[in-house]
């Protein structure tokens, strides 16, 4: 496509599927209450949509924020040198039963059986997946380890109790990668080139997040870390160090005070986005997940690692905003600019042309905006609302467009400024913005 094609045709607020709810008696679908202000906004600014208990359809906006965060999770895994797959949701059942995991987890695996009478799970976790794909291939030899594959794809659980929105979903999107080598000793390293390689994915997120030692919990193995975010709607205990870091779960913790320097720990309500494993050959042993190395066939060793992609986009929503108003990481919000049109029948409709100028600026420099363009509105019904969905930098053509020389609002939402620019100076200043991942 052409970029004059793309310039002559912004993405219009009047064409966007965003079915608005007010709030008030507000329930989340299924009759739950909804009690976090995340869940509110999100369906209040039609970002998601409940369809059944636990269950959400994501709208356009939802998913342009998903996108985002999937590009920017994909980066990272390529500069490690991960490669992206994709598994059938299904699993057999007879694979779980081999890890002795259908029993333990049987009370939330959606399960369904097949004509042929064949029991399959919606799979929650893809470790049995994964060791059944490898073993079907045959054995690996050594050189062509180490290996590591990741998909982005929907998990299910049939929870007790799904609350929250996306934190405690029965249907959810999550990132899981699974690696593969020789040793324990080449594991480690693997182990820590992922969890280097998540730190850049929080950092470029730009929410404040914490690395605990986690438990290894019902997936097991040698070595566990949890990605949380600190947020009073989480339901774990983190207890941290303020003078060295040190970070821990508490459920794993014998103690109050860190074992590293002995000082006080701090304990923090705390939302899980991430948890790393190295699982060794819990995994691959039963699965018969092998490589060969001088004629010797050995089980691989594994590592796992996810990343809940729903949940960060819930908890991003739930720390940074206020009751009312959305407020996105740049990164991640659905566009990064709004621009609002004069109403129509105003002295200053008529600056069209400044529309086509400002896009050019935007696409120039790959920034994608969406032009607010329900000229029947006031402007400043438009801002109120633009500000309230988080765009994180707003455009105004109002009256000062129609001056000798024409000055355009600019607002920062996220820092709450707010100054008059030309167009030349709304160049300099998007020159000097870094967006991209
Ligand atoms: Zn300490």
């Amino acid at each position: 496509m052409s970029r004059k094609a793309k310039i002559i045709n912004p993405i219009r607020m009047s064409k966007i599927f965003q079915p608005m709810t007010t709030s008030g008696s507000l329930n989340s679908g299924d009759g739950a209450k909804i009690v976090s202000k995340s869940h509110k906004l999100m369906i209040n600014y039609g970002i998601i949509k409940p369809l059944s208990t636990g269950m959400y359809a994501l709208l356009p906006l939802g998913m342009r924020i998903l996108n985002k965060l999937i590009n920017l999770v994909d980066k990272e895994m390529a500069n490690i040198g991960a490669q992206k797959i994709l598994l059938p949701a299904l699993t057999s059942a007879m694979l779980w039963k081999k890890t002795n995991r259908y029993d333990a987890n049987k009370a939330e695996l959606f399960t369904l059986t097949d004509r042929y009478k064949k029991e399959y799970i919606l799979s929650p976790t893809f470790e049995e997946a994964i060791c059944d794909l490898i073993s079907s291939i045959g054995q690996l030899s050594a050189k062509s380890l180490p290996l590591k594959l990741y998909q982005i794809s929907s998990k299910w659980r049939d929870e007790m109790k799904p609350r929250l929105g996306f934190l405690r979903s029965r249907e959810f999107i999550m990132k899981d990668l699974y690696t593969f080598d020789t040793s324990l000793d080449n594991g480690r390293h693997t182990y820590d080139l992922v969890c280097e390689s998540y730190s850049n994915i929080f950092k470029q997120i730009g929410v404040e997040y914490k690395k605990s030692i986690g438990d290894v919990g019902t997936i097991g193995g040698l070595m566990s870390h949890e990605y949380h975010y600190v947020s009073d709607i989480g339901e774990d205990i983190i207890l941290q160090c303020s003078s060295c870091h040190f970070s821990i779960n508490r459920t794993i913790s014998k103690t109050m005070s860190c074992p590293k320097c002995k000082n006080e720990l701090h304990q923090h309500i705390a939302a899980e986005v991430g948890h790393t494993f190295l699982l060794d050959t819990k995994y691959s042993q039963p699965l018969k997940a092998m490589y060969t190395e001088q004629n010797k066939s050995k089980p691989i060793v594994m590592g796992c690692f996810g990343l809940g992609l729903s949940r960060i986009i819930t908890l991003v929503i739930e720390i940074l905003s206020t009751n009312d108003e959305i407020r996105w990481p740049v990164k991640l919000a659905p566009y990064t600019i709004c621009v609002i049109t004069p109403k129509a029948g105003s002295k200053e409709e008529n600056t069209s042309a400044y529309v086509e100028q400002l896009f050019e600026i935007f696409y120039e420099r790959d920034i994608d905006a969406i032009l607010d363009d329900r000229t029947h509105e006031t402007i400043g019904k438009r801002l109120v609302f633009a500000r309230a969905s988080g765009y994180p930098y707003i455009i105004v053509i109002g009256k000062p467009a129609i001056q000798s020389i024409p000055l355009f609002e600019l607002h920062d939402v996220n820092n709450s400024t707010y100054r008059e620019l030309s167009l030349d100076q709304i160049s300099d200043y998007f020159n000097n913005i870094k967006f991209k991942n």
